[in-house]
Parts: structure tokens; C-alpha cells; sequence
């Protein structure tokens, strides 16, 4: 189903430049840098459809893209979080805009939240999930670059990752592996996001 086209439909730095909401929405949320670009390329088999944004003032924006032709679904690419020296102000705007968009958005069927196979669920991960858990709506937590460390550490982060999820209502009793760069887990993924969006 991904083989159709894939294209970026528009960004929307507020709630008003949505999308009408007529067809179901998969949302990608993580810290910034756990790779979500990449895994967004690598699950639509594109280079770059989905951009690294560098600096703060460039991430308060929701990026929607559409799959399928006709239209079956849209991939949203939340702005990313975490960013140690990001102004309040900045993360304010970034809540307000998250929380108003799970909290209202009736057609997204599930969120991806990524987590960084290096590090695992840190505080504001948890954070993210707890916003997920108030707004009702599902997530799957995915981790990433798993090829950056040892089968063994993987092994571990994964179980842990796994008990987090389980100390949250909305989130889903398993998690997935991927590898953007070894293509490790992207079959599964694209699994999870199709069956995700007929929900
Ligand atoms: P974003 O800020 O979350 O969109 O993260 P990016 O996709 O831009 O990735 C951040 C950095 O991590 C880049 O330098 C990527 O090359 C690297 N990266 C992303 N995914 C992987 C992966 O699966 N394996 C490895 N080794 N590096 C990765």
C-alpha cells in the first residue's frame, strides 16, 4: 500500500491550518534527534520526504503528509521535543499545539511515540506519554537506532521500554525495534501504521 505516491501535503503551525479532518491520521512524536525523519524516509522508502529540523524555532509546526492514491491516510510529523536550551515560550507554544491537536483531532487513530534505543523512556518521554494518556489516544512506543547498540543492551532497553508502557493506559502492550539505517523493523512498522490507520 505504501508503493503509491507519497507526498507532503502542508505544514501547520496552528490548529487553524489544519487539514480537514476527512481522512484517518497516524502521528510520529519523539525527542528531537531520536531519528524520526529518518524513520519517516525509511517507512515511505524516500530519501527525504521528511526534513531534520536543527534549530527550535523551526520544529512548532505539524507536518502532515498523505499516502495513497485515492488518499488512504495521513502521516503527521509532530514537532519534536526536548531540546535542552529551548526557551519556555517555546515549549509552551510546542504543549499548546500538541495537547489541542490529540485532544481535538477525531481522525487520529494512533500516535507513534520514538524513543532512542541509547537512551530509553527518559522524563520527557514520559511527559509526551502522559499527554497521550489525557487526550485518550493510543500510542505505540517504537525504538530507534537500534543498530547503535550491542544485542545484549537492546535486549534490556527493550524491557524496559516494555514496563513503561505498561504503567500507561493508552500506550500499546508492545514495542517495536527498528533501525532506519539497517532497515531493521521497517516491514513490521509499516504493519503497525496500515492496520493503525483502519482503526
Ligand atoms: P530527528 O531530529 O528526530 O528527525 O532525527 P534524524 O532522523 O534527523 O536523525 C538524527 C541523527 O541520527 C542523524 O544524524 C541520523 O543520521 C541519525 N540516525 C537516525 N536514524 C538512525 C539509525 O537507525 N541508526 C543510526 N546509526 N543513526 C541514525
Amino acid at each position: 500500500l505504501f508503493s503509491g505516491p507519497v507526498t507532503f501535503l502542508k505544514s501547520a503551525p496552528a490548529l487553524k491550518f489544519l487539514p480537514d479532518p476527512d481522512v484517518p491520521e497516524i502521528a510520529f512524536a519523539g525527542r528531537s534527534n531520536v531519528g524520526k525523519s529518518s524513520l519517516l524516509n525509511a517507512l515511505v522508502g524516500r530519501k527525504a520526504i521528511a526534513r531534520t529540523s536543527v534549530t527550535p524555532g523551526r520544529t512548532q509546526e505539524l507536518n502532515f503528509f498523505e499516502v495513497g492514491e485515492p488518499l488512504l491516510f495521513r502521516l503527521v510529523d509532530m514537532p519534536g521535543y526536548g531540546f535542552a536550551k529551548a526557551p519556555p515560550k517555546v515549549v509552551e507554544t510546542w504543549r499548546r499545539l500538541v495537547r489541542d491537536y490529540l485532544r481535538g483531532r477525531v481522525v487520529l487513530k494512533r500516535t507513534l511515540v520514538l524513543i532512542d534505543s541509547r537512551h530509553g523512556v527518559k522524563p520527557v518521554d514520559a511527559e509526551m506519554m502522559e499527554m497521550l494518556d489525557q487526550a485518550a489516544v493510543g500510542y505505540r512506543l517504537v525504538l530507534t537506532k537500534a543498530d547503535k547498540i550491542k544485542a545484549s543492551e537492546l535486549e534490556a532497553v527493550h524491557a524496559a521500554t516494555l514496563a513503561e508502557a505498561r504503567k500507561h493506559s493508552a500506550a500499546y502492550p508492545e514495542v517495536l525495534v527498528t533501525s532506519s539505517e539497517k532497515g531493521m523493523g521497517i516491514d513490521e512498522l509499516r504493519a503497525a501504521v496500515l492496520s493503525d490507520s483502519l482503526l
